[in-house]
């Protein structure tokens, strides 16, 4: 018999999306622990693709982080959800990189207990099917590789790299997020230039900061 896949899982906790066309949304996040573009130490950010990332996913020490078969991880979601609302479960794969992990069982599984299940992706590698909700965040030097998809969110600025490349891509929806690094006011006001001047995006701010989601 095959052995059971085990996820590597950084942390699970329910929150609101805090970005993009389900900001405010109540979900579950999952993110996965590890991430393609990044090994997540300090000591390789100089080298890494994206060295402004603001994502801890190394490890598993997060909230109900561990490693899990897939029945473990469908009990925390599960008794995460509030029993008390009427809203359509809703979780969340970020990362790291989740795709590294997610597989076609994992999200048959998902959905089996009734969750929607979205997935915030770097676009390098494909997803299985069936996903509900597919969020494409591209990167400097790598190939986007995931070309179509529900909402597009584009970190701004990147140095040499610009949107306006993937307005063809069969997305629904496109954001300009700025980038949270030292030069944030800056990438703010270049933020909402940009969108101002391209009708075709859509401003989204990380709410979970400015409102202190957890
Ligand atoms: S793809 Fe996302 S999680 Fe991975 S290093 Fe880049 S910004 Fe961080």
């Amino acid at each position: 018999m095959k052995p059971k896949k085990i996820y590597k899982i950084k942390e699970i906790f329910l929150t609101k999306q805090g970005e993009g066309y389900h900001t405010g949304r109540p979900s579950v996040f999952l993110r996965f622990s590890g991430c393609n573009l990044w090994s997540g130490l300090e000591k390789d950010r100089a080298k890494a693709i994206c060295d402004w990332c603001d994502t801890d996913f190394v490890g598993t020490d997060g909230e109900n982080g561990g490693n899990y078969y897939i029945n473990e991880i469908l009990d925390i979601i599960s008794n995460l959800w509030p029993s008390d609302n009427n809203l359509e479960p809703f979780l969340v794969c970020t990362g790291g990189e989740p795709l590294l992990q997610l597989d076609q069982n994992f999200v048959d599984e998902i959905h089996k207990i009734g969750f929607k299940i979205s997935i915030e992706t770097n676009g390098t590698k494909l997803p299985p099917s069936a996903i509900d909700w597919i969020c494409v965040s591209p990167k400097n030097n790598t190939t986007t590789n995931l070309k179509t998809g529900d909402e597009l969110k584009f970190v701004y600025p990147q140095k040499d790299f610009e949107p306006i490349q993937f307005e063809s891509y069969n997305f629904n929806h496109f954001f300009i997020q700025p980038m949270d690094n030292n030069d944030y006011e800056k990438n703010k006001k270049l933020s909402e230039i940009f969108v101002e001047k391209n009708p075709k995006w859509k401003l989204s701010l990380q709410t979970h900061k400015i409102l202190g989601f957890p």
